[in-house]
């Protein structure tokens, strides 16, 4: 790490701490911090050490840690803006921003996590970036949001309101999200088990009926809960996707 002329402000300082392979074939996570004092790295530091013990704490990602290469940098740009929602559980994240700053840091990064310091229960995603706080549950946070902003599944959990329409026309992107209730025909119907740990559950993406979710739970529905099946299958083979070099021009 090393300081701006007037001494007082960390600008970057990257550590590597799991290399497993060349970047160009690894899943490269890069953990940031913002808005932390120099004298408060220590905090980021054990954040950080927190949440690299739950991802590979966290199936699938203890199975698979041989495709991610995981690394972690603090800056003095003020990467997230806006305080909470109404509901005081989202950030307001400056993605070109929190991008800017980790390709200057790491040309090679695929996805980054922004830790913010702050207590608050609070996490966002967007596209390949996601922001949580220092809060005890951050590192389940973490996971959930980048289940979002990585491996793009979708909330298992409900709310007010019904589908079709909420989750826009026709069958849902989102590997974890069905339009369809039949476990012959939905999209997962391979995963499907008799003892229904794998079936149709009605409510999800923040709706209680007309969409379905695989699992009675799964930590994108609640994140005290594993990731479900459906959502280990879509993480693991986001993952062992960049196991495969990608052609240069991509
Ligand atoms: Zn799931």
């Amino acid at each position: 790490m090393w300081f701006d002329t007037s001494g007082q402000t960390v600008v970057t300082g990257l550590v590597r701490t799991d290399r497993t392979g060349p970047p160009e074939r690894r899943f490269d996570l890069l953990v940031l911090a913002d808005g932390f004092a120099v004298d408060r790295f220590p905090q980021f530091v054990a954040a950080y050490a927190g949440l690299r013990r739950e991802l590979y704490a966290t199936a699938p990602f203890g199975t698979l840690r041989g495709l991610v290469n995981l690394a972690r940098a603090v800056s003095s740009e003020r990467l997230v803006t806006g305080a909470t929602l109404s509901d005081h559980r989202m950030l307001v994240l400056d993605e070109d921003a929190a991008w800017s700053v980790a390709r200057s840091v790491d040309p090679d990064t695929d996805a980054v996590l922004v830790v913010v310091d702050s207590p608050a229960y609070a996490g966002v995603s967007g596209h390949l970036v996601a922001a949580v706080t220092c809060h005890e549950q951050a590192p389940r946070v973490a996971l959930h949001e980048l289940g979002h902003a990585v491996f793009g599944l979708a909330d298992e959990y409900e709310g007010p309101g019904s589908a079709p329409g909420a989750s826009g026309p026709g069958e849902p992107a989102a590997p974890n999200l069905s339009l369809v209730g039949d476990p012959a025909l939905v999209k997962w119907r391979d995963l499907v088990t008799a003892d229904g740990s794998v079936g149709c559950y009605e409510g999800a993406d923040r709706v209680s009926t007309g969409v379905y979710r695989p699992s009675p739970r799964c930590l994108m529905r609640s994140v005290h809960d594993p990731f479900c099946p459906v959502c280990r299958m879509a993480i693991t083979r986001t993952l062992v996707s960049f196991r495969h070099a990608r052609p240069l021009w991509c």
